[in-house]
């Protein structure tokens, strides 16, 4: 399935939350769902009728749509991502999770060197990012604890990183990642624990619970 390339506000009004894909403009009073806003219904001309309750199925899919928006995957690389974590050791879910998490382009989200995982993927994408000192421009890339995540020497001029680097300050690196702002690097010193994988909340089990069916 192709990649969404809409307005992506709509998205998190569909999912009634913040998915936080916009980078600083998340964190303002111009993010469509905040309070000031007040937009907090779907999109679309019935999007304020009367919201029909779902239940077993509806929200099964839901959790799958939101994990999968928040992560910025298509359908085929989530399901495949699913696939992996459910042959791997551990609990599925959680596995699943920490997967999307360590990701290269989320990983780079998470140094604070990109505002959005959107930006992170274009950083990596465009050859910005080495890990143990070696390009790497694919987003789906997995780290592992013990590697460093870099920027490139001739990038480390780029305005559009410096400038995330600035606006990503006031947000706490988590613990998984040792970061080295000043030198736009970063060590992967474990793996991510289920309280600090992600910003919304999810519940991993429903999506575990769609894909057995
Ligand atoms: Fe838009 Fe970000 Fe607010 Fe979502 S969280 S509605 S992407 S500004």
């Amino acid at each position: 399935m192709a990649r969404y390339i809409g307005p992506v506000c709509r998205l998190c009004r569909r999912e009634g939350m913040k998915l936080y894909l916009k980078g600083e403009r998340c964190y303002g009073p111009k993010c469509a769902v905040s309070e000031e806003k007040k937009r907090n219904f779907p999109p679309g001309q019935h999007g304020q009728a009367r919201k029909p309750k779902i239940a077993g199925y509806g929200l099964q899919l839901r959790e799958k749509q939101k994990t999968k928006r928040y992560f910025g995957l298509g359908e085929t690389q989530f399901r495949n991502l699913f696939e992996k974590a459910a042959t791997s050791k551990g609990i599925t879910g959680e596995v699943m999770l920490q997967m999307l998490e360590t990701r290269l382009d989320s990983a780079v989200f998470r140094t604070g060197f990109a505002t959005s995982r959107a930006f992170a993927r274009q950083v990596v994408r465009h050859g910005h990012v080495l890990v143990n000192g070696k390009k790497v421009n694919i987003p789906s890339f997995q780290v592992k604890p013990g590697d460093e995540i870099s920027v490139r020497e001739k990038s480390r001029e780029n305005t559009a990183i410096l400038g995330a680097r600035e606006a990503t300050a006031h947000l706490p690196s988590p613990t998984w990642l040792e970061v080295d702002r000043d030198n736009l690097k970063a060590r992967v010193t474990g793996l991510p624990k289920r309280e600090e994988l992600v910003q919304i909340n999810l519940n991993e089990q429903l999506i575990v619970e769609l894909y057995s069916k």
